[in-house]
């Protein structure tokens, strides 16, 4: 199993938080203070403090992280949506346990709704 530190935020919500998606060594959960009408942060079980440690998974478990934030903005019912990664503090990373942010918007039938839409259950 990976490595869980008792003072991380991230490896707490990996073992205990509200999972709108999970895989094996990964979920997803619900950004606290959204950005975006969608705005999810997929967590890795495995503890790396920032993108900069990317080559301590590996290449499956790395597959596997991207193709499950892909699956996870689909079935959001995202189209068209950033993933974004902030790598130390300058660039405005918080909390340092690796996460991927997913931010968009819903589309139905094509259309992508209003930002004043706040639709972030899936
Ligand atoms: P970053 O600033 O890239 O490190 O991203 C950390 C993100 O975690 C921010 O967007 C916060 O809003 C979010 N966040 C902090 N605490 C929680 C929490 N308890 N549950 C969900 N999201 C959180
Ligand atoms: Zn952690």
């Amino acid at each position: 199993m990976a490595s869980r530190r008792d003072d991380c935020l991230f490896c707490k919500l990996y073992a205990d938080g509200e999972h709108v998606a999970s895989t094996k060594g990964f979920v997803a959960i619900k950004d606290i203070n959204p950005a975006a009408p969608v705005h999810l942060l997929v967590i890795p079980e495995r503890h790396v403090e920032s993108f900069r440690e990317i080559g301590e998974f590996s290449n499956s478990e790395t597959h596997r992280m991207l193709v499950f934030i892909a699956d996870t903005a689909r079935n959001a019912g995202l189209e068209d949506y950033k993933v974004q990664v902030n790598v130390g503090t300058s660039a405005g990373q918080t909390v340092f346990h690796l996460h991927w942010h997913i931010l968009g918007r819903k589309h139905i039938h094509g259309e992508a709704l209003p930002d004043t839409t706040a639709v972030t259950e899936l």
